[in-house]
């Protein structure tokens, strides 16, 4: 399980690292904003463990723009600034909990785990829309039990629709999604992973249908009898 610390007091992340290796997860350091933005487009974390005060920029601005993607991952905020204000702002800004500095590392870990087991989160949560199933843990596609072979891209297509099953999925989060932030995209590159990951589902006897509402999106449902 991969967690990323966003954390520019080296002291701290240290030590924080440290003794999160400790207690079994293995944890990637970043200290700006910048750097962080980029790692969450491109990286899958159990959860992020966010400072607030970073060198060049406040770490609300990730953490708007992760939810803005409808990126469901866990993130625990650390700040020093303990005012209610910053509370308020920290959590509608979509982070799952709060912890003001100075804090006991037993009282983040406790924190961190309950994050991590909390249902409807990233972890171990098995999707399934007929006979087609997919565990956000082991990202691994299933039909009839059967695990799928898919490519990268297909994978994250797939578990993207799955986890909005029955609604609409704009066009532009499922570029997003699966291009990050690296910018430029073919004009039809999506329709072409849509068309394979479609195909490959219903060669593969999935009894699922992915519809094009065109110039919306797309949408996974169950497989209705003609
Ligand atoms: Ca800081």
């Amino acid at each position: 399980m991969r967690l990323l610390l966003v954390e520019d007091n080296e002291e701290l992340a240290q030590l924080l690292i440290q003794r999160l290796r400790a207690a079994g997860y293995e944890t990637d350091l970043l200290t700006t904003a910048a750097e962080a933005q980029a790692a969450v487009a491109t990286t899958r974390y159990a959860a992020m463990v966010l400072d607030l005060g970073l060198p060049d920029g406040d770490g609300l601005s990730i953490l708007r723009e992760i939810r803005q993607r409808e990126d469901p991952l866990p993130v625990l905020v650390l700040t020093a600034r303990g005012g209610l204000q910053d509370r308020v702002s920290g959590l509608r800004s979509g982070a799952d909990d709060y912890l003001v500095k100075p804090f006991a590392f037993e009282e983040l870990l406790a924190r961190l785990e309950a994050l991590l087991r909390r249902p409807g989160q990233l972890l171990g949560r098995a999707l399934q829309i007929a006979n087609l199933a997919f565990d956000t843990e082991s990202r691994q596609a299933f039909i009839d039990e059967k695990p799928q072979l898919l490519s990268a891209r297909e994978t994250a297509v797939l578990e993207l629709l799955m986890r909005r099953k029955d609604r609409v999925v704009s066009k532009k989060l499922v570029e997003d999604h699966i291009f990050g932030l690296s910018g430029d995209v073919a004009s039809n590159a999506i329709e072409v992973y849509i068309h394979r990951l479609r195909k490959q589902l219903s060669d593969r006897g999935a009894k699922v249908q992915i519809h094009t509402i065109r110039g919306v999106g797309y949408l996974i449902s169950e497989e209705k009898a003609a």
